[in-house]
């Protein structure tokens, strides 16, 4: 024990002597989420530095580490300016960092921060990597990136749209997996959808895919799909995407490329069988793989249509949501109860037909049939799945596919006939089409939407 704290001393130490602050400028890839994600190396540079230069996000992810320090911080399109007065900072003497996320080289400050510096060759820059997403995103969805690989950025805000196509259809047609970064913001709601589509020209459309939100930061949340239900998902500016080659496969829930090791004779009792088609007579490692043909990418859900009449269902959350689900299941026959300090004016509207428990949520009765957490609070949603879960009772968390141990499904009625709707991909917009497309087909004048 001793022996290993000596051993950190020493090795800090090294890292602080080596740290030259003299005319020198350090560029900090800071890891995709909170401080524990960096890397040791880039957390001593920040804690030695006196100003440190970032785009406000990663600043306040970081916030923990900056107390005392004089904080140079700018919104999104604010890079050159942020950039340009942490060099001139550096030029005075002073003990300078510029943050950026993920990796600095990766669409990251590192090159900006070179170019702006030409002028200066005085000042010397040097770069610290740290975890880019496709890595930390790959982490988390199991092993997707062990082949080749290309990293492609969907955002056309500094590259024309026409030169990342060329780059989707090169990579796809070569069967490089394919990390793509930027894959949507409020400007471009469709570009993912458009990227699937190229890939899938060269690609199956079965071909299993990962989305990774928020990596390492609150809220993470993952999810395995294929690529033709990657086209209908809703991303945003924090999801990072991974499309596996022809090889790819899902196993205990897990994207996995093979290398191209053999196997074979790991498992000789398994239940998985062993897929050695793909022997490759021109390599000396035969191109072998276990596969196992029970699982195929884990995205469905079995509907299951239950009686619900005099059931007792516990929604909790008073809002507009909340209010749409307690109406459809009073149309069921259902007995509900709200819990929720407040109610919207669609829930006041059916107050003679609930029980309405103004307060905040407590805890779970062990004789409701159903719960549905719809409240604006991600921490109490979350509390709410797993204290039903714990009873074993069947949970919806609005904001949480995932912690869900059922989908609320959008509901089409009509010439006797009940269809509820769901999305594998989590598209609430192609549910909705879908929801209303099937009530016309029922000559539906009931349904109610999700
Ligand atoms: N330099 C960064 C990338 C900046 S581009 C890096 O090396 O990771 C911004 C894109 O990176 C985002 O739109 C998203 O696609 C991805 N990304 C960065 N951090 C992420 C995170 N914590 N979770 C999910 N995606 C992330």
């Amino acid at each position: 024990m001793v022996r290993d704290s000596n051993l950190l001393c020493l090795f800090v130490s090294t890292i602080l002597n080596g740290m030259d602050f003299n005319m020198k400028l350090y560029v900090v890839g800071t890891g995709p989420g909170t401080v524990e994600e960096m890397t040791h190396k880039a957390r001593l540079i920040i804690e030695e530095c006196d100003v440190v230069a970032g785009y406000e996000f990663y600043i306040d992810l970081i916030r923990s580490l900056l107390q005392g320090k004089k904080i140079i911080s700018t919104g999104m399109t604010g890079e050159v300016e942020r950039c340009t007065a942490a060099i001139k900072e550096a030029l005075e003497g002073k003990k300078v960092c510029v943050i950026s996320g993920g990796d600095a080289g990766v669409y990251g400050m590192a090159g900006l921060v070179l170019e702006l510096a030409v002028k200066h060759p005085q000042l010397e820059i040097e770069i610290v990597p740290g975890v880019t997403a496709a890595c930390s995103a790959a982490a988390v969805l199991g092993a997707p990136l062990t082949h080749d690989f290309s990293v492609i950025s969907l955002s056309d805000r500094l590259t024309a749209w026409d030169i990342i196509t060329k780059r989707l259809h090169a990579a796809a047609q070569a069967d490089f997996i394919i990390s793509l970064y930027n894959p949507a913001s409020k400007a471009r709601k469709n570009h993912l959808k458009k990227a699937c589509e190229i890939i899938m020209q060269h690609r199956s459309p079965q071909t299993p895919c990962g989305i990774v939100r928020n990596i390492g930061r609150d809220g993470e949340s993952s999810m395995i799909l294929r690529l033709d239900e990657l086209v209908y998902f809703d991303a945003d500016m924090f999801t990072t995407i991974v499309i596996g080659n022809s090889e790819t496969y899902v196993a205990n829930n897990k994207l996995i490329t093979p290398r191209g090791y053999d196997t074979n004779n790991s498992f000789p009792t398994s239940q998985y069988s062993h897929d050695c088609d793909k022997m490759n007579p021109q390599e000396s490692v035969p191109h072998c793989h276990i596969t196992n043909p029970q699982e195929p990418v884990p995205h469905q859900r079995f509907p299951f249509f239950i009686p619900l009449e005099n059931k007792k269902v516990l929604i909790v959350g008073g809002g507009r949501i909340a209010a749409r689900r307690a109406k459809v299941l009073l149309d069921f026959g259902a007995s509900v109860t709200v819990v929720s300090p407040e109610i919207c004016a669609d829930m006041i509207e059916i107050t003679d037909r609930i029980v309405w428990e103004k307060r905040s949520y407590s805890g779970i009765d062990q004789n409701f049939t159903l719960v549905i957490a719809v409240t604006d609070d991600r921490q109490v949603n979350k509390q709410i799945g797993e204290n039903a879960k714990a009873l074993g009772i069947y949970v919806s968390v609005a904001d949480r596919k995932e912690e869900s141990t059922f989908w609320f499904p959008a509901i089409a009625r009509g010439s006797g006939i009940i269809a509820g709707l769901i999305s594998e991909a989590g598209n609430h917009k192609a549910v909705k089409k879908a929801a209303s497309d099937v009530r016309k087909v029922l000559n539906d004048d009931l349904g109610e939407s999700e």
